[in-house]
């Protein structure tokens, strides 16, 4: 008897998500945990491990002092100043993880041009007396200095605590994959293709920081600005409470006796390696500082690259292809500029208003 022979149709479903979001820095996990919290199924994208990069560099003070912030900026940066207590507490309530967010300002030794901007920026001038007394390892109590109250977290708990919640939160995520493409099809988005398949959405993000310019089809002025810190232990749990800023050097402080040095602002392309001369400067440059630090030891150092634009200011918003945003190019202000983004970015997604004015920090300012 012949045997029967039976085809099976395969009716596979392909899976698709709500967003697809590209690099998992502090910008694209703020973004995917936002999205989340508002019902839409999320795919993170990342080239390597998530949180790795510039996110991983930075110093993480919170600085929203108009005298370093860009004039179009600043409203965001306040914002985002304002949200971060919420937004630290959810991500350690959501991870069990301690971000390190540190309530006890900054003092700034200014350079000479901003002597005179303290009015209206909420800063105090500081007596020397008052100096002494709130940092006494400083050498100089005498220098003009006002304190801000600004804030400081530890980035690189931040990132670890922000992905931990997106996990938690339902987020997919699949590192070790390059997006090679974003897939445009009857002149929408469809989904982004990788160095090892695709994946379909019909709406993606772009956070992919100072790589963001890679990916057509529109190669947004993102370039990387490398900069380059080293972190040492303290001889003393109590040396230092807080951000020191000056123009020479910043110090930060951590409250595990950590204090970060930095940093530079190089033009340097992708290269992300550090070198023997800039960061005995900068040692030596917290030393003229603090001369307690002679007795520190270096724990690390390292580089990372910022994700600069032609004019300082971030892309957010969507693309001339409908359904492709932007979420990048913070620069120097990407760990500040998490929650703001991720809360403006999940309303431009969702089609509402946001409640800014974005013209300013529009994709399409630098297209033909
Ligand atoms: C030395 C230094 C000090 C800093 N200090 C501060 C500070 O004190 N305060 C502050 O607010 N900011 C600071 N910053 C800036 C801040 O770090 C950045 O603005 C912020 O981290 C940008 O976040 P991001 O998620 O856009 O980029 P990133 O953290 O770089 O993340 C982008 C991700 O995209 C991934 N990616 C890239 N291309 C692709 C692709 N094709 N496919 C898939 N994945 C891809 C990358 O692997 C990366 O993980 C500092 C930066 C540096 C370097």
């Amino acid at each position: 008897m012949a045997r029967r022979r039976f085809t099976f149709f395969y009716n596979a479903k392909v899976k698709t998500w709500d967003v697809i979001v590209i690099g998992g820095g502090i910008i694209g996990l703020s973004l995917a945990i936002e999205l989340r919290k508002r019902g839409a199924t999320v795919l993170i994208v990342e080239r390597g491990e998530p949180g790795r990069e510039a996110s991983h560099a930075a110093g993480g003070m919170l600085v929203d002092w108009a005298a370093e912030t860009p004039a179009a900026l600043q409203e965001l940066a306040m914002a985002s100043a304002r949200m971060y207590p919420e937004f630290a507490r959810e991500l350690q309530v959501e991870s069990g993880m301690f971000v390190d967010l540190r309530e006890q300002g900054a003092i700034v030794f200014p350079a000479p041009e901003h002597v005179h901007q303290r009015a209206g920026f909420k800063l105090e001038n500081l007596p020397s007396a008052s100096l002494a007394e709130l940092e006494p390892a400083l050498a100089d109590h005498m220098r003009p200095a006002f304190l801000l109250k600004e804030r400081s977290v530890d980035p690189r708990a931040l990132t670890t605590a922000a992905l931990a919640a997106t996990k938690r939160r339902g987020v997919d995520i699949s590192s070790g994959e390059e997006v090679t493409a974003v897939k445009v099809g009857n002149g929408k988005v469809c989904g982004v293709t990788t160095n090892k398949t695709s994946y379909q959405a019909p709406k993606v993000v772009n956070c992919a920081g100072a790589w963001s310019g890679q990916l057509a089809p529109h190669n947004f002025p993102t370039r990387p600005v490398k900069g380059q810190m080293l972190s040492l232990v303290s001889p003393s749990p109590s040396l230092l409470k807080h951000v020191i800023r000056a123009p020479e050097v910043y110090l930060i402080p951590r409250s595990d006796g950590r204090i970060l040095v930095g940093t530079t602002t190089e033009e340097a392309g992708f290269d992300k390696t550090t070198d023997v001369a800039t960061i005995q400067r900068l040692w030596r440059a917290a030393i003229s500082l603090i001369p307690e630090l002679r007795n520190a030891k270096i724990l690390e150092d390292w580089a990372g690259l910022r994700p600069g634009t032609p004019d300082a200011l971030p892309f957010l918003g969507e693309t001339s292809t409908p359904g492709y945003y932007a979420a990048t190019g913070h620069f120097r202000d990407g760990i500040l500029l998490a929650p703001i983004t991720a809360r403006i970015m999940a309303d431009v997604i969702a089609g509402k208003n946001c409640g800014y004015e974005l013209e300013a920090f529009s994709p399409r300012r630098f297209q033909p």
